[in-house]
């Protein structure tokens, strides 16, 4: 263990929160060390929706919670244009009925009244106004729809990227000096009296250990951060919620459909790249983050809210069920859907850790909005005084000078739809990513069909996106993520990434072994029959093989 080295910030946790910090105080000109105990994005922000909306769930008991995630999904539209895409969503008048009774029509009307009220926010983030669809328009649209629709109305949200939002804050942190380090947990906190002067940390792939000293020190853990400011001395409450979203192996509907689950909770299936998503759970969660799985009730309780209006959903094949934990403010009563989105950061001064700041709850949506507030905080901590924030106007790497996708393809040689994958991921840079192609040609070949993955991304990210496991790829590009869940496409990648940052045949074995892994978890609660037997002979045929 070498000399602690020495930084006016400390930032504990990769998510979108703590990346984001990160950025603005390195743009700020402060020195800044982000730690992450796994990858980027490997918590909240890598399993939420995605939706940059307003939530407008909120707009009756947290206007300012709507308005503010307007106001910011709007800048961040700015700073990311690749990364964002509008997911316009319908809103179906149901009726158990074939004649609506009067009191379902007064809901309809009332929702149509909601819904124009979020209109009024909808220019904060360049969204187009609501529309009233008749049961004729509504079925154009929407085939898939069950039949006996009343008519609609029709919701412009944005979805982003969530892995590569906070991917794109670290780089750029990084880019302006920040110190990013993934797979590397900070374990306690350094004390000097009743000051926190700095953390100890632990990388846990090479095993590397060291200390950092700090002015100031952000937890910016997520669900992670009850126990471990417990097991620092200092408390930061919470309400963990579980979520679950299930991936369906194809697109079911062009628009996002808001339905209902069996208990009158609003859920989604919306489509995605080749996919559909059906989210989603929101169910008080008192268990290690580290150690969660969908259930088969989980499973069930989603399909079924999504059969209430598409059918044909029951045909899918459900490929995934992935599990987040949202961070929600602590508030003892309410049911998990009434709780606040509110955000907050807690100064640890009164408990005897002066120097340590806490953050809690929030949304991905107004995740710059949040790190702006917790970098002025930080500033005025050590009395460094304002600077102005810049956030909301640099673009992100990639976000400047987006290429034209046709035109890239034609030029490049490659197909249209790789391409158009490809930009949405790296913007500008898939220009870069298409030079090393035509260096090289074999790098045009697609390691994922289903994902119309290029080994040219595979190498490029390996290259420059901070990849130091196999499993970063999920978060990168989605490699592993498609119906075969890795057990086609892995030992490609494996082989390219191994190449890349010179791992022999021992590691590059246990890398895939841990990816198939934790691929298996998200798949293990949606498969049954001939499929889980088929699944379970693949992965002893990879662990036979040692996978290479
Ligand atoms: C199911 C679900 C759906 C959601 N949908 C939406 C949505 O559509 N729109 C929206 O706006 N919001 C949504 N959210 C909320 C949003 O995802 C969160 O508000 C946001 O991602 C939280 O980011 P974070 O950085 O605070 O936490 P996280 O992303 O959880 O990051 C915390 C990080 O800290 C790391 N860490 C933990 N302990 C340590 C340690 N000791 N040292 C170093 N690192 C550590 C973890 O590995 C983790 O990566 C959703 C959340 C969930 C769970």
């Amino acid at each position: 263990m070498g000399e602690p080295k020495r930084y006016d910030v400390v930032v504990l946790g990769g998510g979108v929160n703590g990346a984001g910090v990160a950025r603005d105080c390195a743009m700020r000109g402060l020195s800044v060390l982000l730690l992450e105990r796994n990858d980027l994005a490997s918590g909240a922000s890598g399993a939420s929706s995605g939706m940059i909306h307003g939530g407008i769930r909120y707009m009756m008991s947290d206007r300012s919670v709507t308005e503010l995630a307007c106001r910011d999904a709007g800048a961040i539209r700015r700073i990311a244009p690749h990364l964002v895409f509008r997911i316009p969503f319908l809103m179906p008048f149901a009726s158990r009925a074939e004649r609506a009774t009067l009191a379902e029509r007064a809901a309809w009307y009332a929702t149509e009244v909601y819904v124009g009220t979020y209109d009024l926010f909808q220019p904060l983030k360049g969204g187009r106004p609501s529309t009233r669809l008749t049961a004729e328009e509504l079925y154009a649209l929407e085939p898939s729809l069950r039949p006996g629709l009343h008519g609609a109305v029709t919701l412009d949200e944005w979805g982003i990227d969530g892995a590569r939002l906070c991917l794109l804050n670290a780089l750029s942190a990084e880019a302006h000096g920040a110190e990013v380090r993934t797979w590397t947990e900070a374990t306690r906190l350094l004390r000097d009296g009743g000051r926190v002067v700095g953390v100890a940390w632990r990388d846990r792939v090479d095993g590397a250990h060291g200390e950092a000293l700090a002015g100031a020190v952000l937890n910016a853990t997520g669900a992670w951060s009850p126990q471990w400011g417990r097991s620092n001395g200092v408390e930061v409450p919470m309400r963990p919620g579980k979520g679950v979203h299930l991936s369906l192996d194809r697109r079911f509907s062009n628009y996002g459909i808001i339905c209902k689950a069996v208990d009158g909770r609003q859920m989604f299936v919306m489509p995605h790249e080749q996919e559909s998503i059906v989210g989603t759970t929101d169910d008080d969660c008192y268990g290690d983050p580290d150690d969660l799985e969908a259930t088969a009730d989980e499973v069930a309780y989603l399909l079924e809210g999504v059969e209430s209006l598409v059918p044909a959903i029951r045909g899918a094949r459900v490929t995934r069920a992935w599990t987040g934990v949202r961070t929600t403010l602590y508030a003892y009563g309410a049911t998990e859907d009434a709780l606040s989105r509110e955000h907050q950061v807690l100064d640890h001064a009164g408990e005897g850790a002066a120097g340590l700041l806490s953050f809690v709850g929030g949304k991905l949506a107004s995740y710059r909005a949040q790190s702006e507030e917790t970098t002025d905080l930080l500033l005025d901590r050590l009395g460094r005084g304002a600077l102005a924030c810049r956030t909301h106007e640099a673009p992100l790497p990639g976000g400047e000078d987006v290429p034209d996708v046709r035109e890239l393809a034609a030029r490049h040689g490659v197909a249209e739809g790789a391409v158009a994958r490809l930009v949405y991921r790296q913007g500008a840079r898939a220009r870069d990513v298409l030079r090393l192609a035509d260096e090289d040609p074999r790098l045009k070949l697609a390691v994922c069909r289903d994902e119309g993955l290029l080994a040219a991304e595979v190498v490029w990210i390996a290259r420059n996106e901070k990849v130091r496991r196999l499993q970063d790829l999920r978060r990168r590009c989605r490699h592993g993520l498609a119906g075969c869940g890795g057990l086609d496409c892995a030992r490609l990648a494996a082989q390219l990434v191994a190449h890349e940052l010179g791992w022999d045949a021992e590691r590059l074995r246990a890398e895939l072994h841990d990816l198939l892994e934790v691929n298996w978890r998200e798949r293990r609660p949606v498969l049954d029959g001939w499929q889980l037997a088929e699944e379970e002979l693949l992965r002893a045929v990879h662990r036979g093989l040692g996978g290479v």
